[in-house]
C-alpha cells in the first residue's frame, strides 16, 4: 500500500496527467473494459445481493457512461485556464484562473451500489487530472474483487489502483499522504473519515445517508404517487442512500396511498416477491437481523414475510408508526416503509426542520404554494416535485447532502470541480510601481482613504 501511494505521487508529479488526451484516453478506456465485461459485472452483482440485470444496467452502467461520455465531451472546455478581471488597485497587471487537479485521490465505497459508487468518483478525479486510489467496500466481494482484476490488470497502479479490504485497510490508507478523500457511506463512519482527514488537513468530500421524507398532500396525483413511491423505495430492496425512507400522506387519503402502494408491490413483483426475479436480497446477515428487528408485525399493513436463508424482506409497508419506533429512530436502507399521516402541511414542515438534515425529500403535490413552501422551508440535499429518485439521472444536477447527509457535490461539471483546486494566479507588469503601499506610511493614510473610494 505504502508503495502504491508512493507511486501515485511519483506519476502526479511526473505531469502525466495534466495532459488532457491522457485523462480522455483513461476514461474511454475506462468505459470500454466496462462494456466488455458487462455480463461479468451483472454476475458479480447478482452473486452479492441478487440485484436484478435491469436495475445494474440501469443505475450502475448506465450511470457510468453517462458521466464519462459528458466528461469526455466537455473537459477541454472545463480545464482551460480562465481569465479574470483585474483590479485597479492592482494596475498593471493580469489575472486568471487555473483549474489544478490536487494530487492524489482516495475513494472510499460503499456496498449498496457497489460500481456505481466507486467509479463514479473515480471518473471526476481522472477527469480533472488526479491519480486514484479506489477503495470498494468489503461488503459487496465478488464486485469488489471483479473492479480489483479489472482495473489492476488495465491501468499503471500509479495511475488508477483498486486496494480491496475492509475498515482496517481504510485506516491504514487514511494514514498515507493524500491530497483529498472522497467518501461514501453512513454518517457515523463519515465522522470516523473526517477526523482522520483533520490529522493532516486533506480536503474532502462526505456523501452520506439519513432519513429521507417523502410528503403526499391532499393535491397529489395518488395512483402516480404510489407507483414512484413504491419504485423508489424496493429498487434494490431499499438498499439506496436516496430511498424515500418513509412518507407523510395527509390524513384523508392515508389509507387510500397505502392501498395503492400495495398494488404497486403486486404489480412490480407478483404475489410472492420472494419468487421474483426483479427483487433483490439483503446485502448480508448483519444487515437482514437489524432490518428484521425494525418490522414490529402489530403494525405491519401489508408484506413482512421474511427468509434469512435466502435474506429476503418482504416489500413491508407499516402504519401507526411513531417517532419512538424503533423504524423511525435511524435510517432504515431496507425495504420497509413506514407511512404516517398528517393534518396540516405546516405543522409537518416545522417538524421536519427540527430533524437531521436529510440527503433527499420528496413532495408529491400539484398545489404551486405548497411546492414553493416545502422547496423554500426545507433544508436537503436534493430531491424532487412529485417523483423519487429519479433526479439522479439528470448529469445537470449536483448530487450532494447538507448537515448529517455530508457535505460537497459531484456528478457532470460539479465533479470536475470537486477534483478541482482554482489556482489563482496574478501576473504584474514591472513597467510601473507605485509607492503608496510601502512602508514608511507617514503621510499615505489620506491618500490611501482617497484612492480606495475610487476603486
Ligand atoms: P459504511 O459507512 O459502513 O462503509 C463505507 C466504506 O467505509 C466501506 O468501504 C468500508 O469499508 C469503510 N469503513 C467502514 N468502517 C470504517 C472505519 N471504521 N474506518 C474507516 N473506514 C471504514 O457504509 P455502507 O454500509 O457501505 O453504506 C451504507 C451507508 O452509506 C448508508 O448510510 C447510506 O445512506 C450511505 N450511502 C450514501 C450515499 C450517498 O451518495 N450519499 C450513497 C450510498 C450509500
Amino acid at each position: 500500500m505504502e508503495q502504491v501511494v508512493k507511486k501515485q505521487h511519483q506519476f502526479f508529479n511526473s505531469g502525466k496527467t495534466l495532459d488532457i488526451s491522457f485523462r480522455k484516453e483513461q476514461l474511454q478506456k475506462l468505459k470500454n473494459i466496462l462494456q466488455n465485461h458487462e455480463q461479468e459485472i451483472y454476475e458479480a452483482l447478482d452473486e452479492d445481493f441478487q440485484k436484478p440485470p435491469f436495475e445494474s444496467h440501469a443505475t450502475e452502467l448506465f450511470v457510468l457512461y453517462q458521466e464519462i461520455d459528458h466528461l469526455l465531451a466537455n473537459i477541454d472546455r472545463w480545464a482551460k485556464t480562465k481569465k479574470a478581471q483585474s483590479s485597479l488597485i492592482n494596475f498593471p497587471s493580469r489575472s486568471y484562473i487555473k483549474p489544478q487537479p490536487y494530487g492524489v485521490t482516495l475513494v472510499i465505497a460503499p456496498w449498496n451500489y457497489p460500481v456505481q459508487l466507486a467509479l463514479n468518483p473515480a471518473i471526476g478525479a481522472i477527469a480533472a487530472g488526479n491519480t486514484v486510489i479506489l477503495k470498494p467496500s468489503e461488503h459487496a466481494p465478488h464486485t469488489s474483487g471483479l473492479l480489483a482484476t479489472l482495473i489492476n490488470r488495465n491501468f499503471d497502479s500509479g495511475f488508477l489502483y483498486v486496494e480491496e479490504g475492509d475498515a482496517e485497510t481504510t485506516q491504514s490508507l487514511l494514514s498515507k499522504p493524500l491530497d483529498y478523500i472522497f467518501f461514501t457511506g453512513s454518517t457515523h463512519v463519515g465522522k470516523i473519515i473526517m477526523k482522520s482527514a483533520a490529522e493532516q488537513l486533506t480536503p474532502l468530500t462526505l456523501e452520506l445517508g439519513g432519513k429521507s421524507p417523502t410528503i403526499v398532500d391532499q393535491s397529489a396525483d395518488l395512483s402516480l404517487a404510489a407507483k414512484r413511491i413504491a419504485w423508489g423505495k424496493f429498487i434494490n430492496a431499499g438498499q439506496t442512500c436516496v430511498s424515500p425512507d418513509y412518507v407523510y400522506v395527509h390524513t384523508s387519503q392515508h389509507k387510500q396511498l397505502c392501498r395503492l402502494i400495495q398494488q404497486e408491490i403486486r404489480s412490480f413483483y407478483g404475489d410472492d416477491p420472494s419468487q421474483s426475479k426483479d427483487y433483490a436480497r439483503i446485502i448480508n446477515d448483519k444487515h437482514f437481523n437489524r432490518l428484521t428487528n425494525l418490522i414490529d408485525h402489530d403494525k405491519v399493513f401489508f408484506g413482512g414475510d421474511t427468509n434469512s436463508k435466502r435474506r429476503y424482506i418482504e416489500p413491508t409497508i407499516m402504519t401507526e408508526v411513531n417517532w419512538d419506533d424503533a423504524v423511525m429512530r435511524g435510517e432504515i436502507f431496507g425495504p420497509i416503509l413506514p407511512i404516517l399521516s398528517f393534518s396540516e402541511l405546516d405543522g409537518i414542515i416545522s417538524l421536519l426542520q427540527k430533524k437531521s438534515k436529510p440527503l433527499a425529500l420528496y413532495l408529491f403535490s400539484t398545489d404551486t404554494n405548497n411546492q414553493k413552501k416545502v422547496m423554500n422551508k426545507l433544508q436537503f440535499g436534493g430531491g424532487c416535485i412529485n417523483d423519487t429518485v429519479a433526479y439522479l439521472g439528470n448529469i445537470n444536477l449536483p448530487f450532494g447532502g447538507i448537515g448529517n447527509s455530508g457535505f460537497g457535490v459531484y456528478h457532470g461539471k460539479t465533479s470536475f470541480d470537486t477534483f478541482t483546486h482554482p489556482k489563482s494566479i496574478m501576473k504584474k507588469g514591472n513597467w510601473l510601481d507605485i509607492s503608496l503601499r510601502y512602508p514608511p506610511y507617514k503621510g499615505k493614510l489620506k491618500w490611501l482613504k482617497k484612492l480606495t473610494k475610487f476603486l
